[in-house]
């Protein structure tokens, strides 16, 4: 188990792109955090969110014709080779948190929850765009389209669609693949929504056209399109500008003593949830209500004592909360930690009497020592 790193140092944040730019709304800090080179690791805890990732590189390195000769085979050796890249992609992604002895079974990728889902729509979306009306195969490799990073507003807003196709001289499509869900209520997701408009202003900068579709292509589903309306575009495009002056304004106070890094953190049960950086943020240990709830219960303390069975370990935790955290069904030695205290993220709260808060590791936990 490592020790908690310090919090990152106060940097100037060079741009903002798509991706951050949702990051930054919720919590200033969580997204300088988030663009700090030696926190990225921390990011990727998640089964779910590792299969997301694998399932869009995939997509990705398909129209990016990284995986024509696999796409020229027949489709019984397509599903094969690209199974074995989904799990050996899973495997690098699930390595990268080997040192953590609170993810269960983490390194054994085909048993995460969603694996067989997400691959076999994988393999259906690819089933689909490779084989056409049973004529002569069409792959997707064919395709083709355009896939860079563009920038604007010298360099502060970036951003690089998955695919973008030119319809003529006035009009550009551009493409982006979602692994999950894209509709609430039968409209597009409002963060997939900015997202795209985003997209698309950086876009209109770059080919000077005057006219841009949008389509998000979801893994499992109907593809949704629309026109993008340019205005609205440009509005979001500098929101995010607006943003990123902000954050840069507040870093400057931080760095010339008017106040610390964690006054940029702006904890709610929305920005924190789903934040991999609990672990350093003090204003998120300092709120009760959000690092006590059921689902996302973090606690630090002594290690004072642990008890195997079989090949799971119960350890048992002083944490100042007038009772004892049991931490149940740890599946490493907890020997070493005896006296040590640590530092848990996302435990789940599975039962609660006078004695003892009864706690479960869940695929999101990471431990520390202090
Ligand atoms: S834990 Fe919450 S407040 Fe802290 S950085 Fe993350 S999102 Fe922001």
């Amino acid at each position: 188990m490592i020790r908690v790193p310090p919090l990152p140092e106060a940097k100037k944040i060079n741009c903002i792109t798509p991706t951050s730019y949702e990051t930054f709304k919720t919590c200033y800090l969580r997204g300088i955090i988030e663009s700090n080179i030696n926190f990225k690791k921390f990011i990727y805890f998640h089964p779910k969110t590792i299969l997301g990732i694998v399932s869009h590189e995939i997509i990705s390195d398909i129209y990016s014709n990284n995986l024509n000769e696999v796409l020229g085979n027949d489709f019984n050796s397509i599903v094969n080779t690209i199974k074995e890249i989904f799990k050996n992609k899973c495997q690098f992604y699930a390595n990268q948190s080997k040192e953590n002895p609170f993810i269960l079974k983490s390194n054994d990728v085909e048993n995460w929850p969603g694996y067989n889902m997400r691959l076999t729509r994988l393999i259906r979306f690819i089933q689909k765009n490779v084989n056409t009306n049973g004529k002569k195969q069409q792959t997707l490799k064919n395709k083709g389209g355009i896939e860079k990073t563009y920038e604007v507003f010298n360099g502060k807003l970036k951003g690089k669609p998955d695919r973008i196709r030119k319809s003529n001289d006035h009009e550009i499509i551009i493409e982006d693949y979602k692994t999950g869900q894209i509709l609430e209520a039968g409209s597009l997701k409002p963060h997939i929504r900015r997202q795209m408009l985003l997209y698309s202003f950086i876009c209109q900068e770059a080919f000077k056209v005057s006219k841009i579709r949008s389509i998000v292509i979801p893994l499992f589903g109907q593809p949704y399109e629309e026109e993008v309306d340019l205005l609205e575009a440009k509005s979001i495009a500098n929101d995010a500008i607006t943003i990123l002056n902000d954050v840069n304004r507040q870093i400057e106070e931080v760095n010339s003593g008017l106040k610390s890094l964690l006054d940029l953190a702006t904890p709610s049960k929305n920005a924190c949830r789903y934040c991999s950086f609990k672990f350093v943020c003090g204003r998120f240990w300092g709120n009760h209500e959000l690092r006590l709830s059921k689902d996302s219960f973090n606690v630090e303390g002594k290690v004072l004592g642990y008890k195997q069975y079989g090949k799971f370990t119960n350890i048992y935790i002083d944490c100042n909360l007038s009772k004892i955290v049991i931490l149940k069904n740890i599946n490493e030695i907890a020997g070493s930690l005896l006296g040590e205290t640590i530092k848990l993220i996302d435990l789940q709260l599975e039962d609660n009497d006078d004695l003892y808060f009864i706690a479960v590791p869940t695929y999101r936990t990471i431990g520390f020592k202090l």
